[in-house]
C-alpha cells in the first residue's frame, strides 16, 4: 500500500498545536502509512515558539518522526487592523492560506485530508480548490461545539447581546446555561469575534468531519444532540469523531516542583494553574495569597505575571519578590511552594501528594484532571472557560464551584478562595461526591482510549476514512 498523506494546520498555542499533534501521533500508531505533515505557522512574536520548538524537537527524534514531520510556512505579516484574539489569529490564519496552498500542491503523494484547525476555517476554500476534504480539529469539548453550531440558530432567538441577559440560554444537549457563563467572545454581537464565531460555526458544516478533543462518555447528551443534527437548522452535521483525551505526559525527570511535592504527605496540596495564557494584576494576587494562607492547607501555586506584547496581554515569569505580599513566602514556606514560570502540569498531576486542582478551565487542563483523577475548583479566565466551569459543577459534578465575579473583570476574594479550597481539600459530602464522579470519568476516559473503547473505535474509523480517500 502505497502513502497516505494528511496536512494538519495547528494554531501555534500549546492548548492546540500540541493536541493535534499528538492525535497525529495516534494515527500513525494505527497505520504507519499515514505521512503526517504539520504545516507550522510562525507567531508574531516569536517568544512563543520556543516552547512548541522543544516539541517539535522531541517528536522529531521519536519513532515518529518517521511519519511526522515539520514544515514551516514563511513568515507571514500579522494583519494591520484587528479587534481582540480571535480576530487576530482568524484574520493571521486567514492570510496564510497561499502559503498552505503552496505547501500540499508540493506533496510528492497522494494527499487524503487537511486538518485545520478550529479558527482556520477561511482554509476551506484552500483544501475546495485543491480538491482535499477538510477536517477541522475541535481542540475544544462537544458544548462548545454545540454551542458554536447552534449560534446561528440562538441568534435568530435572541435579539440582544449577550451581555444584556438575566436568564438562560438553551444550548441542545446541556442542561440551559446562565448567559454570564457562555464564552467571553460571543457576548457581545457587535464585536468581530462574535462574527467569527457565527462564520467559523457556519463553515464547520461544509467540513468531511470534526474531530473532536473529548470522549463519548464524558458528554454523551450533547454529542447526541450534535450528531442527530438537533444543534443546527436545515443542514446536515458533517460525521464527528471524539477522540479524546488527547494528552501529552510529560516526563522532565528532576524538577524542583516534584522533589517538593515528593516530601509532602498524600493527597494534601492544592495545585493552582492558569494555562498558558493566565496572569494577574497585584491586587488578585494579594487576594490568592491570602486566601491559600488562611485556609490552612499545603499549596503549589504557579504565578505569572502580565504583560503586553503587540496588544496582546500574556504572562511571563514573575519576580516574586515585587509580586507577593511582604512575609508571604517566609510565613507559609513550611506548607507551600510559589513558582514563577511554566510547570510539567501532567507530571504534577499525576503526583500522589495533589489532592485539588484550581484551574483556569482551559479544555486541556480539565481533561489532564480527569486522566489523573484530581477533583478541581474551576477559575474561568478567558474565551470558552466559563461554558467548561458550568459543565464541571452543574453537569459532570468533577468540581467545587468557586464564585467568580465577572461583570466584566473576574475577581476572586480571599474569602471565596479560602472556602472552596477548604471545601475541595477537607473531608466532607461534598468532597466525596465530587472524588467520586471524577474517578468514575478517569475511568471512562482510560477505558475510551484502549483498543476496545470508545475513542479509539472514532480513532479507526477516521484511519479507515482517511485511507480510503487514497486508495
Ligand atoms: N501547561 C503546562 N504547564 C503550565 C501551564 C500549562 O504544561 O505551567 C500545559 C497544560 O498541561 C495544558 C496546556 O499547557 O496541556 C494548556 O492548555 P489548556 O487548554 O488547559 O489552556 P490554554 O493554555 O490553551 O488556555
Amino acid at each position: 500500500m502505497g502513502k497516505t498523506s494528511i496536512f494538519i494546520l495547528p494554531l501555534w498555542g500549546t492548548g492546540h498545536f500540541i493536541p493535534m499533534v499528538e492525535a497525529g501521533k495516534r494515527l500513525f500508531d494505527i497505520n504507519d502509512s499515514f505521512s503526517i505533515t504539520v504545516l507550522v505557522v510562525q507567531p508574531p512574536h516569536p517568544s512563543t515558539i520556543s516552547n512548541l520548538q522543544s516539541y517539535i524537537n522531541e517528536v522529531s527524534s521519536t519513532k515518529y518522526g518517521a511519519g511526522i514531520c515539520f514544515k514551516y510556512l514563511p513568515l507571514t505579516d500579522p494583519p494591520a487592523d484587528f479587534q481582540d484574539p480571535v480576530d487576530f489569529v482568524s484574520l493571521f490564519l486567514q492570510l496564510h492560506a497561499p502559503h498552505v496552498k503552496a505547501a500540499i500542491a508540493d506533496s510528492t503523494t497522494p494527499v487524503s485530508a487537511l486538518f485545520i484547525d478550529f479558527f482556520a476555517t477561511t482554509i476551506i476554500d484552500v483544501a475546495n480548490e485543491l480538491g482535499i476534504p477538510a477536517y477541522i480539529f475541535f481542540t475544544s469539548n462537544a458544548a462548545c461545539l454545540a454551542l458554536n453550531l447552534h449560534l446561528p440558530a440562538l441568534e435568530k432567538k435572541i435579539p440582544f447581546d449577550f451581555e444584556e441577559m438575566e436568564g438562560e440560554v438553551d444550548i441542545p444537549g446541556i442542561s440551559p446555561i446562565p448567559a454570564m457563563c457562555l464564552p467571553t467572545s460571543i457576548m457581545n454581537k457587535k464585536s468581530r469575534s462574535y462574527g467569527w464565531f457565527v462564520y467559523h460555526g457556519k463553515r464547520f458544516l461544509e467540513a468531511k468531519g470534526v474531530i473532536v478533543n473529548t470522549v463519548l462518555e464524558l458528554e454523551p447528551r450533547l454529542l447526541e444532540a450534535i450528531n442527530d443534527g438537533r444543534c443546527v437548522e436545515d443542514q446536515s452535521t458533517p460525521p464527528v469523531y471524539p477522540i479524546g483525551p488527547v494528552i501529552k505526559f510529560t516526563d522532565v525527570g528532576k524538577h524542583d516542583c516534584i522533589e517538593w511535592l515528593d516530601a509532602q504527605p498524600p493527597s494534601s496540596v492544592v495545585f493552582l494553574c492558569f494555562g498558558s495564557m493566565g496572569c494577574f494584576d497585584p491586587p488578585q494576587v494579594k487576594e490568592i495569597a491570602v486566601g491559600l494562607e488562611r485556609s490552612g492547607h499545603r499549596f503549589l501555586w504557579v504565578l505569572r505575571s502580565p504583560t503586553v506584547t503587540g496588544e496582546i496581554r500574556h504572562p511571563v515569569d514573575a519576580d516574586l519578590e515585587v509580586m507577593l505580599p511582604e512575609g508571604f513566602v517566609q510565613r507559609t514556606k513550611e506548607r507551600g511552594l510559589v513558582w514563577p514560570r511554566l510547570v510539567p502540569q501532567t507530571e504534577i498531576l499525576s503526583h500522589k501528594a495533589v489532592g485539588g486542582f484550581v484551574t483556569h478551565c482551559g479544555w486541556n487542563s480539565i481533561l489532564e484532571s480527569l486522566w489523573f483523577g484530581v477533583p478541581t475548583i474551576p477559575w474561568p479566565l478567558y474565551a470558552e472557560q466559563r461554558l467548561n466551569a458550568f459543565e464541571m459543577v452543574r453537569v459532570m459534578g468533577v468540581a467545587v464551584e468557586l464564585k467568580v465575579a465577572r461583570k466584566r473583570e473576574v475577581f476572586v476574594e480571599a474569602g471565596e478562595l479560602e472556602r472552596a479550597v477548604r471545601r475541595l481539600m477537607e473531608d466532607s459530602e461534598e468532597r466525596k461526591k465530587v472524588k467520586e464522579k471524577v474517578d468514575e470519568m478517569r475511568a471512562a476516559c482510560r477505558q475510551a482510549v484502549n483498543g476496545g473503547g470508545s475513542s479509539y473505535a472514532y480513532l479507526q474509523r477516521l484511519a479507515q476514512e482517511l485511507s480510503k480517500a487514497t486508495a
